[in-house]
């Protein structure tokens, strides 16, 4: 039996408002490229390791950028919840 990938979407209010102080360790960024749809996911442990905890997710956008095509504009990211162990 494989294990089912399927996240729920958390609402942590406004994403221009969130900061990563708000992310918890079974959040999930995923990034979807507005140029070539790919997708890619960003863990809160990561993102804590390398920026301040107040740091809003709306400014840390530009530093991302699309491991395909480059592109760093207008990328969505929204915050998933991981699934729990059984
Ligand atoms: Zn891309």
């Amino acid at each position: 039996m494989g294990r089912r990938h399927v996240y729920q979407l958390e609402d942590l209010g406004s994403r221009y408002e969130v900061r990563l102080s708000a992310l918890r360790e079974w959040h999930v960024v995923r990034i979807r490229c507005f140029s070539c749809e790919r997708v890619g996911d960003v863990y809160p442990k990561t993102l804590k390791r390398q920026f301040a905890v107040d740091t809003r997710l709306i400014d840390l956008q530009p530093k991302f950028r699309c491991r395909r095509c480059g592109n760093s504009e207008l990328n969505l990211w929204k915050i998933y919840r991981l699934p729990r162990d059984p």
